[in-house]
């Protein structure tokens, strides 16, 4: 018999009426013939509730015992699952964390599962009861009670049909199902039918709050079929699934997060080993990094940009500044930023998404202060008290409220990377996972470089909305095909821009760069043709902190000096000098444990079609 987890927010628990609810919804699907397993939330605001409450004990409250107390909120809600359960007749059982075998490591409060022991469950599924999971928690070897972090019950539940094997992870929820942006944002946001799993692995990570980023990595891994589905109407919900073979929209969605903060390093030695050091510093006191932007040096400089969460801000500039003690340089930040992205395959097939969207913020006079790029998204970082009109600029300026299927530009790679389809890593994929020690550990699935790109840096330029515009028009109209883009902070009023072409374009890209630079007398532009660029493939690369710091100590170690750089969750690339590229590539292949198939030498990815 089929198995079918349907996971319940808090929203769709509140309250008693709404708990039956749920509980019908379960009994009905039994009664069709499946078996169910329930995942449940705490009711309501019940886990902000029981934060508040230990804000009101300490200020410093001992992550496990935020762990002992938080959990309670998904036990008071199974326990009056189950009995609603009964009320309509069917056999029930609630279960913790802990009876389910849910076993995770022992970071508190923000704890991986390692394993899922499923024997309990299934015997209650055998015996024709219905499963009622807490979600959101789990044990760690000595019992002590974990948490997952804040909406971890969508991981719960999507670990429990990875485990199960279950035919389908129903997450009810209180909108109806995944659209183009926040709805509660953008009155005019579009519910998308269906979004393959990259997509939402970078929405959610970007900020779209729908979806716990790491349950859509064990979707990914575990090939889960996930529907996102109304709690309180009919209607079919969003599928995340793999990607359908048909063209998808030029932007799929639009994520945000309103606090973001930006450290920068600001002249720091332009030489092999300083982003790892750095990187290491931020590994070894748990900074999750976000944005990591680098570009290129100048007479012996380099500035790296990286942003973390506003509440991090504190400890990071420590560690910021333990790093230019070491090595020289300033550190700037700015604690008021937000952070716009565009997500969507659909930019793999279209040339000028990026230039579309600068095009949006310079008409409505937003300034960008930092652009990453990845092969399905654009991320801006903007003043935070533009956010909204951002927002809504940028998802008008899609036409994202029509979910519009262009047909794609036949026979024109990716404006973002040629790279995208280089191979299907699933297989790779399922190997890796298959091997896994714990369920979310790290998959990198393949690491590979491409010669074929040069790199335009413009420097000196004013530093004013429609500067990214100017350029990207430019060169979108000229033809030519832009693989990653990287803005870094500005200095002294003087923004610059470095972004990767085809070899053969430099030339017209200069011609087309003319007009656009005459507005900025100081602009000086440059080129590289000898470039190499790497990129490490694999799922949740931005979740797992110590990504970044691997490639950065397998790099430095190998004497490689990193010239550009762009992260995602599904990709992580640097540019470094092509006469390095190999050695880089087999640095970063035994630090990944990738080591041992043909795939080590040098593999260029195909040349551009158009
Ligand atoms: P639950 O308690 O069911 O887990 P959440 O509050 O975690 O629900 O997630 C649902 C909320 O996510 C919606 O109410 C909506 O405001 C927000 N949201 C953010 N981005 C999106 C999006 N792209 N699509 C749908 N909802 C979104
Ligand atoms: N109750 C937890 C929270 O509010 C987990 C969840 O709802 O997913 O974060
Ligand atoms: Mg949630």
């Amino acid at each position: 018999m089929s198995i079918v987890v349907q996971k319940f927010g808090g929203t769709s628990v509140a309250d008693a009426e709404r708990i039956r609810r749920a509980a019908k919804k379960a009994v009905d699907t039994k009664r069709s013939g499946q078996q169910v397993v329930m995942v449940v939330s705490a009711r309501g605001k019940k886990t902000d509730e029981l934060v508040g409450l230990a804000a009101e004990i300490t200020a410093q409250p001992r992550p496990r015992e935020m762990d002992m107390l938080l959990s309670t909120g998904e036990q008071e809600s199974v326990a009056l699952m189950a009995m609603a359960v009964h009320e309509l007749g069917e056999e029930a059982i609630s279960l913790t964390g802990a009876q389910i075998g849910v076993r995770t490591d022992g970071s508190h409060t923000k704890a991986r599962i390692i394993s899922i022991s499923t024997q309990r469950m299934k015997d209650a599924l055998d015996a024709g009861q219905i499963v009622i999971a807490a979600g959101f928690q789990g044990v760690d070897e000595d019992f002590n009670i974990t948490t997952l972090g804040r909406g971890g019950s969508d991981t719960t539940a999507a670990a429990l049909a990875a485990a199960l094997d279950a035919e389908m992870c129903e997450i009810y929820t209180d909108v109806e199902g995944v659209f183009t942006t926040d709805p509660r944002v953008v009155s005019s946001a579009s519910k998308i039918e269906r979004v393959s799993y990259d997509e939402m692995l970078e929405l959610a990570s970007l900020g779209a709050g729908v979806m716990h980023s790491r349950s859509i990595e064990f979707a990914k891994k575990y090939r889960v079929s996930l529907r996102v589905k109304p709690s309180f109407a009919a209607g079919p919900g969003t599928l995340i699934a793999p990607r359908p073979a048909q063209p998808t929209p030029m932007v799929t969605g639009l994520a945000f997060v309103r606090s973001e903060a930006r450290v920068s390093l600001i002249g720091i030695p332009d030489h092999p080993g300083v982003m790892k050091r750095i990187f290491s510093l931020l590994c070894d006191n748990r900074i999750p990094v976000d944005m990591v932007v680098q570009n290129v040096g100048i007479a012996g400089t380099a500035n790296v940009s990286f942003t973390v969460a506003a509440e991090d801000l504190d400890r990071t500039l420590t560690v910021a500044k333990t790093a230019t003690s070491d090595m020289g340089g300033t550190v700037q930040h700015n604690g008021n930023l937000s952070k716009v992205s565009v997500v969507g395959h659909g930019m793999q097939t279209h040339t000028g998404v990026a230039a579309q969207m600068f095009r949006v913020l310079a008409d409505n006079s937003i300034n960008i202060h930092i652009v990453t790029t990845s092969e399905i998204k654009i991320s801006v970082l903007i003043d935070h008290e533009l956010c909204d009109l951002a927002v809504q600029a940028v998802h008008e300026g899609f036409q994202l409220s029509q979910q519009i299927v262009h047909t794609p530009h036949v026979g024109v790679p990716s404006e973002l990377s040629q790279t995208a389809t280089r191979r299907d890593t699933s297989e790779l994929e399922a190997d890796i996972v298959s091997q896994l020690s714990g369920m979310e550990e790290i998959v990198v699935s393949d690491i590979y470089s491409d010669t074929d790109q040069a790199r335009v840096t413009i420097t000196h330029l004013d530093d004013t909305p429609g500067v990214a515009a100017d350029v990207f028009c430019a060169v979108a109209n000229g033809g030519v095909l832009v693989d990653m883009i990287i803005q870094n902070v500005a200095l002294d009023g003087q923004a610059n821009i470095s972004f990767t072409v085809p070899p053969e374009d430099v030339a017209k890209t200069i011609q087309v760069l003319k007009t656009p630079l005459k507005k900025h007398a100081a602009a000086q532009v440059s080129c590289d043709e000898s470039i190499g660029k790497l990129s490490v493939v694999g799922i949740g690369l931005r979740s797992h902190t110590d990504v970044g710091a691997r490639m950065f100590q397998a790099l430095g170690d190998s004497a490689i000096n990193v010239q550009m750089v762009n992260t995602s969750e599904i990709k992580v690339s640097v540019v470094v000098a092509a006469d390095q590229t190999a050695t880089a590539l087999n640095a970063l292949r035994s630090s990944f444990n990738l080591n041992d198939d043909e795939d080590v030498q040098p593999s260029d990815s195909p040349a551009p079609t158009a």
